[in-house]
């Protein structure tokens, strides 16, 4: 399933060109054209998927493992220290492109650790009431 209007759609089945990583049949990772560091990379699904709720779950569940395999290859191409896998669903959550990407940011000794946010303090009535919320969408009944 293609998008005519998407660019990912256009970028992940090669009729953008871009800078391309890795490729097999179900997957492109390009290097993000505004890299939070040196190596940033996008895993690009070829079909178009708005985002993780509306994925296959039989191509999402390739996901970890490349991703693994990227972050890898940017420890021992790159030298990175570490890396976060980042992926935004929503304008809320940061998404600007709503074709389903995965980002593998490479992280550096000494570099700045970006994926970062404030803890406020949890506060068990609340917790309980939130997660029964969460449970009742799931249909769990328990
Ligand atoms: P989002 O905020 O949707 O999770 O991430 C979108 C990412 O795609 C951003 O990091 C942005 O820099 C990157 N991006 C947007 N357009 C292009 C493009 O045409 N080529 C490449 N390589 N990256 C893009
Ligand atoms: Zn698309």
């Amino acid at each position: 399933m293609k998008d005519e209007a998407c660019i990912f759609c256009k970028i992940a089945n090669g009729v953008i060109p871009s800078t391309t990583v890795y490729e097999d049949e179900d997957f492109r990772v390009i290097l993000d054209l505004g890299p939070a560091s040196r190596g940033h990379a996008l895993i690009l699904p070829k079909s178009h998927f708005r985002d993780l709720c509306e994925a296959d779950p039989l191509l999402t569940a390739k996901i970890f493992p490349l991703a693994g395999k990227i972050g890898a290859a940017m420890k021992q191409g790159l030298g990175a220290s570490g890396f976060n896998v980042v992926q935004n669903n929503g304008a809320s959550a940061g998404q600007t492109v709503f074709h389903l990407h995965i980002h593998v940011i490479p992280r550096y000794e000494d570099g700045p650790a970006m994926v970062s946010w404030t803890p406020e303090k949890a506060d068990t009535e609340e917790l309980a009431k939130t997660a029964s919320m969460i449970k009742k969408a799931l249909k769990i009944t328990r």
